[in-house]
């Protein structure tokens, strides 16, 4: 009797080593954050601080810093002086900051509107810009003299994408909003702050303006006319909240990825399993973006520790199984594999957005 008892309690200990050796090596299977090398491809940094600059070193990140115009965020209302000011930052950072141009769609209806976007561009690619970026006021606001509202695939804009294709530079195509921008405002969403703010893009109180689907449907026309066109939909495409339809779109378009700029937290308040599940199928088409926001106006120091709380909280949730609070929710890690991880973190950056694979100068 008693042997068995030894025997049984020999194996129970045996059992327990072998399944804390499996966890350990679990964890110690992933990579470092800074192994990753990762590139942070949604940023808006108007400067280049040392502290930031430090940070980027530790951590072994690039990042690509979009320009992109809304006359209601203050910095960003014009193209310049913010593309200088990319440029400039891109060349002190020795290209490890890469940046994106954008233009400015307010004057479509002009008629040098197109020959003048095509020539600014040109010369922003001929500057090192990896792409250009379009921002929601396409399809959001923007109105034509006739009351139109002017859609992504308005035949005006098609000759600009064209030359960002033929060029094998990447569209940026921030289209449309979470689906809360057509809903009555609530306290407890997510995006309360941001639209109590922005009240022009919080279409639920402009009824009369282009519906999402609308709008998203007029972006992949753009998808399936420019084939070639590699198109990284900002904020998981705006269609965070149905990744399922998302895997359709990119089972439709070859050339169609996303970033996670700000739409990770919706992701986190998903189901665990429909979360991770969508990022191993799609682990191709996914990149990695914050939405980072650096300006002068703010204590750079403070705002370069909420990067990197963001980045470590981001990691966790990704790479690992250990429980984050997030609003109040406990939230699993998605424990992904280190190949999907890598994908995510840096490999798709270089796939998508072809400029990145020069190396930037140490
Ligand atoms: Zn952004």
């Amino acid at each position: 009797m008693r042997i068995v008892t030894i025997f049984l309690l020999g194996f129970a200990l045996l059992a327990v080593l072998i399944w804390v050796l499996i966890l350990g090596k679990r964890n110690a299977d992933k990579p470092d954050f800074t192994d990753l090398e990762a590139i942070d491809v949604h940023a808006h940094v108007l400067i280049f601080p040392p502290v930031f600059e430090e940070a980027l070193r530790r951590l072994r990140m690039r990042i690509v810093n979009i320009c992109y115009i809304n006359k209601d965020d203050q910095g960003f209302e014009t193209l310049e002086p913010q593309q200088t000011a990319a440029i400039r930052i891109f060349q002190q950072s020795n290209g490890a900051i890469a940046w994106c141009s954008t233009f400015d769609p307010q004057h479509w209806e002009r008629p040098e509107f197109v020959d003048q976007t095509i020539a600014q561009t040109r010369l922003a690619f001929e500057k090192g810009a990896v792409g250009i970026k379009i921002h929601k006021s396409i399809g959001m606001s923007l109105k034509s003299n006739t009351g139109r509202y002017l859609l992504p695939d308005d035949p005006k804009l098609a000759p600009i994408f064209s030359m960002v294709e033929a060029h094998k530079k990447t569209l940026f195509a921030h289209v449309a909003d979470p689906t809360t921008a057509w809903q009555p405002l609530r306290r407890n969403n997510p995006h309360y702050r941001y639209y109590k703010n922005h009240p022009e893009f919080h279409l639920y109180m402009h009824p009369e303006r282009p519906r999402k689907e609308t709008i998203l449907e007029s972006r992949d026309r753009i998808l399936k006319r420019h084939s070639r066109l590699r198109t990284i939909g900002c904020h998981l495409g705006s269609m965070e909240d149905d990744l399922e339809e998302l895997g359709r779109r990119f089972e439709l378009y070859q050339n169609f990825a996303v970033d996670t700029a700000t739409a990770l937290n919706a992701m986190m308040l998903q189901p665990r399993e429909r979360a991770r599940a969508f990022l191993m199928k799609y682990s191709d088409r996914v990149l990695y973006g914050t939405d980072l926001g650096l300006v002068p106006w703010k204590d750079p120091k403070k705002t370069v520790k909420h990067y990197e709380e963001q980045l470590a909280r981001d990691y966790v949730y990704l790479a690992t199984n250990q429980t984050i609070t997030f609003r109040g929710q406990q939230i699993q890690g998605l424990d992904l594999p280190e190949s999907v991880l890598r994908n995510i973190y840096r490999n798709n950056a270089l796939k998508w957005i072809p400029d990145l694979a020069t190396e930037p100068r140490k």
